[in-house]
């Protein structure tokens, strides 16, 4: 049998592009080497809790009745109702600086008197900065992909502080650059952010999974689980079959790829040369989830969200360290619009994360330094946040290590290599990437990617004569 699309990976760009395909009645099966769907922002659990991977917000929300948004056109092409998400919007959300602090909800107007109260002699540029983000095309797949944010954003503001304040929750977001970000990618992740809003789905990724996996199977999309793709055999320049773990062959007429460009071009047998010379992601995070004996809020944690530096300026680098201390992103989970309030307290710390330094130590070594790292990490927060760890009744870390043997993604990288393929396609004919490597980033990132490559590179024909 030949299947007309065969997917790698069941991430949310995998399995957005699998229900598309299946409502246009492409035989089509995800392929997914782990035990759960998800990729990056799976599910696991711990001591009868079920703790979300990378669920901190869904980014882009926007109320029902919005069909032009992200959030709306996703919901129109997978046929899912704005309902079915359960999604509760964020309270309030901060950028925290030791000088400065930014607010922000779902109301880009708020933020906007915001940036006017805490930076005044900014606020004519910042206002003309958003017309220019406002009338950017972000999404246009073959558009620029190589205009610096920082070129841009110092031609029109000239206090770095607000530069680096707008940046700090953009990059912990999605950024897959060091030190920098792509001005298209600034412009994706500021829309989504702060002119559209955060959200979260009532019941966690696993509820939002499940329903996606539904709509799949219901549409006749296959789902094999443990199938990890060993090679992808492209001989002539065309791929013919992939073989999986265990040396069964499927033969398909497209492969589209959610692993990451890099790691698909590996498994390509003849190998690809691209692979020596391409960049691969180094932006990685350790991430500690803390479950407290009460409602965060009551320890004075009011915010949904708060992205912090507790140096003046921000830096979004790889750290010397095994992690950077000096900035993060605190989430805390109860501070959304929730009809039932969850049972126990949850706080996330994310700080940025060495790769290479964690995966060389030893296994006892490992399990010492996440302890060690993340006592330092709170310890370094206290000065900023109330002092919490007395509440604490279950903790949990995991680094980007985990995140490289979970996910398959090289060095654990959360948004995967700097260089981004927009219009998804490779060196051989008929293999497409979507995902985090296409360039759309996060939950509402990923999905629509997967959505977009196949109109793009499957669907095409059929779409244009509907
Ligand atoms: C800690 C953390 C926090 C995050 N927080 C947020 C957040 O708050 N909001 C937000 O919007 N986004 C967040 N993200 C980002 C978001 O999760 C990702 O951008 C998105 O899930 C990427 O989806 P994807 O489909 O592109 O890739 P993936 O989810 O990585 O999917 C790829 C899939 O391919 C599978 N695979 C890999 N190799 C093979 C193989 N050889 N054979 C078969 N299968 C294979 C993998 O197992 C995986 O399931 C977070 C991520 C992390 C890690």
């Amino acid at each position: 049998m030949t299947y007309d699309v065969l997917i790698i990976g069941s991430g949310l760009s995998g399995l957005a592009a699998g229900i598309r395909l299946a409502h246009f009645d492409k035989k089509v099966c995800i392929v997914e080497k782990h035990i759960e769907v998800g990729g990056l922002n799976s599910f696991y659990q711990r001591k009868n809790r079920t703790f979300d991977v990378g669920l901190h917000a869904m980014t882009n929300y926007t109320p029902k009745g919005v069909r032009t948004s992200p959030l709306g056109k996703l919901l129109k092409q997978l046929r899912f109702r704005h309902e079915d998400f359960q999604l509760c919007p964020q309270h309030m959300s901060e950028i925290r600086f030791p000088e400065k602090s930014l607010r922000f909800t779902n109301e880009f107007e708020f933020f906007v008197q915001e940036v006017a109260e805490q930076f005044p002699s900014q606020i004519d540029a910042f206002r003309k900065l958003v017309r220019k983000i406002e009338t950017f095309d972000e999404i246009d797949l073959e558009g620029d992909t190589r205009t610096s944010a920082s070129t841009v954003l110092k031609s029109f503001l000239s206090d770095p502080v607000l530069i680096d304040m707008l940046c700090c929750p953009l990059m912990f977001y999605g950024n897959a650059r060091e030190g920098d970000m792509d001005f298209y990618q600034f412009v994706i992740m500021f829309k989504s952010i702060f002119m559209e809003g955060l959200a979260k789905p009532e019941k966690g990724m696993h509820f939002l999974l499940s329903l996606l996996v539904e709509k799949y199977k219901a549409a006749g999309g296959e789902l094999r689980m443990g199938a990890e793709v060993e090679s992808i055999n492209a001989g002539r320049g065309k791929v013919e079959s992939v073989t999986l773990k265990g040396g069964e062959t499927l033969a398909a007429e497209t492969v589209i790829s959610s692993m990451g460009y890099v790691e698909t071009l590996k498994r390509c047998l003849p190998e690809m040369s691209e692979v020596e010379t391409w960049p691969t992601g180094q932006l990685s995070f350790m991430e500690s989830l803390f479950v407290l004996n009460q409602e965060p809020r009551n320890l004075g944690f009011d915010k949904s969200i708060v992205f912090f530096s507790t140096r003046p300026r921000f830096e979004y680098r790889v750290p010397q360290d095994l992690i950077d201390i000096t900035s993060g992103v605190l989430c805390c989970s109860n501070n959304f619009d929730y009809s039932e309030p969850p049972k126990e307290g949850l706080l996330r710390l994310t700080n940025l994360a060495c790769f290479s330094g964690w995966n060389a130590l030893l296994r006892k070594d490992y399990v010492q330094a996440k302890k060690q790292w993340r006592t330092q990490a709170l310890d370094s927060i206290l000065t900023f946040f109330p002092d919490f760890r007395d509440s604490v009744v279950f903790l949990d870390s995991f680094t980007p290590k985990t995140i490289q043997k979970y996910t398959g993604h090289l060095n654990g990288a959360v948004y995967g290599s700097p260089r981004k393929v927009k219009n998804g396609a490779t060196p051989v004919k008929n293999l497409f990437i979507c995902g985090t490597d296409q360039g759309f980033l996060g939950i509402i990132g990923a999905t629509l990617s997967g959505i977009s490559m196949a109109n793009l590179h499957v669907l095409q024909k059929q779409l244009g004569t509907q």
